[in-house]
């Protein structure tokens, strides 16, 4: 089969895909969703497991997806979870699988998932203090979150990354005593700084920790130097930690945008193509496919939603506006 590459209007080329499984969490991260929850889709609004397979294929057997990364809202919830990342490895070229999850049930699950294929797994885990991890996500589920860690890291899923966000008065002065919990274990800790995808709005620019603060407040305990490795289009910035070889990397996804480099592209649970997280235009590929459109015809509609993504997020310009759906919904 001819191999169409998903290339926009500014020089990138889409081969990461990030697929959202479901919008529904058993977490309320603060910077994430309110306390109530969200109003969820309606379970006739979200892909089937064969339609969320569909679409993979076309986008690895025809638009050149290298990559899929499964994630949420929370992933694990999603009970044909084992049997999408096993169809997603039976592709041909055989894609890169990981998964971005909250750990809660990966204690019960991690083998199964490594079974069924998946390669790699990031943890979001914002502090090692119950208390404060209360806070944060409104539940008191630290132990789940270790024991999914170390039973990940058990089946041989390599590496297991562990992403941070850093919330003012919560755990903004615990950088490095997160930093030194994972170098123990032998994580990859990922610092991001928070961005305007939070449900109730109340993202405020000067209440972030920017980058330079995280990079400065590891400098109390630890010695850092940028990595000479080539960034390549990854978005974390990765530093030495004391001179090597453990590194640990921030996302300034805000404060240093790194959208020229982008090569991702979203598939949300309801089937729409997203460019990007801050992106306010989806495209739709349920409604055609469920009207029973070719391969064909889907792929074509892939490829003119990526042609048409935006050069950047626009976070910085005053005329920034929040997308209508949070990251739970689209997918972080
Ligand atoms: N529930 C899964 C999890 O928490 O890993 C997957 C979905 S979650 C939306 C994906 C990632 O987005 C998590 O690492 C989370 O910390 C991050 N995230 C959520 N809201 C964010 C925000 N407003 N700013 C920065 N990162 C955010
Ligand atoms: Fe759930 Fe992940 Fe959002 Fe936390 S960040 S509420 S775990 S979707």
């Amino acid at each position: 089969m001819t191999m169409l590459p998903l290339a926009d209007r500014h020089g990138r080329t889409a081969t990461d895909l990030r697929v959202s499984l479901t919008d529904r969490c058993n977490l309320r991260c603060s910077y994430c969703m309110p306390a109530e929850g969200l109003d969820w889709l309606p379970h006739h609004e979200a892909l089937t497991d064969e339609e969320v397979v569909r679409l993979i294929s076309i986008g690895v057997e025809r638009l050149g997806i290298t990559e899929v990364r499964f994630t949420g809202g929370e992933p694990l919830l999603r009970r044909g979870l084992s049997g999408i990342i096993a169809a997603t490895k039976a592709l041909e070229p055989v894609p890169e699988v990981s998964l971005t999850t909250n750990a809660l049930g990966l204690e019960r699950t991690a083998v199964a998932l490594a079974a069924a294929g998946l390669d790699r797994v990031n943890v979001s885990l914002d502090t090692i203090r119950a208390e404060d991890f209360a806070t944060i996500t409104r539940r008191d589920r630290l132990d789940d979150v270790i024991r999914g860690i170390e039973a990940a890291t058990a089946a041989g899923l390599d590496p297991v990354k562990v992403n941070a966000v850093l919330m003012p008065g919560v755990n903004d002065d615990q950088a490095p005593e997160l930093l030194g919990w994972c170098l123990e274990r032998g994580l990859h800790l990922r610092f991001i700084e928070q961005m305007p995808l939070d449900a109730q709005h109340a993202w405020e620019r000067s209440a972030m920790i920017t980058a330079d603060q995280i990079v400065a407040s590891l400098q109390t305990r630890f010695t850092l130097n940028p990595s000479t490795k080539s960034r390549g289009s990854a978005p974390a910035e990765e530093f030495l930690v004391d001179d090597g070889p453990l590194t640990v990397g921030v996302i300034a996804s805000v404060t240093r945008p790194f959208c020229g480099d982008c090569d991702r592209v979203r598939l949300t649970a309801d089937g729409q193509i997203v460019n990007c997280l801050f992106a306010r235009e989806e495209s739709d590929l349920r409604t055609p496919m469920r009207a029973g459109a070719t391969d064909d015809e889907l792929a074509g509609l892939w490829l003119a939603a990526v042609l048409g993504k935006l050069p950047g997020h626009g976070i910085d310009d005053p005329s920034f506006l929040q997308p209508d759906r949070p990251m739970s919904a689209i997918g972080g």
